[in-house]
């Protein structure tokens, strides 16, 4: 079976970056992570558990719980389970350079149900049409992630579902900015400043 963390490892040079190389499961039933990233262009990343490597998209608005925000996911490569509590800063000339903070995490429930019966996360996922309940800090309830266009043009969306989690106000993004690790913002980070 091809490895799927390849991608993954190929972009970094282990022991240069604090990143982990490695992937253990996480024990504790399928989960999510939400990392903001201070890189180049500053994003958050989306990753959830699927069959033992989080699968990932940059989000460059990050989450919404507005039900009416659509926002754009743009699919990056599979990471390690262990990245799940990775924060840090990626050093200059690395891949990816910057800081990341674990801006949300928790369990999540694979809620995609085809012909009455919940369809696997992963088949899910090849099909373009994915839902997911969401038991975070920041984030709760019912998220879709939607593949819109074909091929090279291929978009996901990130949207929240009505009903449990839903805000049009909260604006989670920019008003509740602390890992929910160590309290710490991005800049923080950057900056050095100690929790
Ligand atoms: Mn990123």
């Amino acid at each position: 079976m091809a490895d799927p963390l390849k991608d993954y490892r190929r972009r970094r040079a282990g022991g240069k970056t604090p990143e982990p190389m490695g992937g253990q499961p996480s024990g504790e039933g399928p989960i999510f992570v939400v990392q903001e990233h201070k890189a180049t262009s500053h994003h958050f990343d989306f990753r959830l558990e699927v069959d033992g490597v989080l699968k990932s998209w940059a989000v460059p608005k990050g989450p919404s719980t507005d039900p009416r925000d659509k926002r754009l996911a743009m699919p990056t490569e599979d990471h390690p389970l262990d990245y799940a509590d990775f924060e840090g800063m990626i050093p200059e000339h690395s891949y990816g350079a910057g800081a990341v903070i674990v801006w949300d995490r928790g369990r999540y429930d694979n809620i995609t149900e085809k012909d009455g019966e919940i369809q696997p996360l992963a088949d899910a996922l090849e099909a373009g049409h994915a839902l997911v309940r969401l038991h975070g800090r920041k984030l709760r309830g019912g998220f879709v992630l939607q593949r819109v266009g074909q091929g090279d043009d291929a978009r996901w969306l990130l949207i929240k579902m009505k009903g449990e989690g839903s805000d049009a106000r909260r604006r989670p993004v920019s008003t509740e900015p602390e890992s929910v690790l160590s309290g710490r913002t991005v800049d923080a980070l950057e900056a050095g400043e100690e929790s």
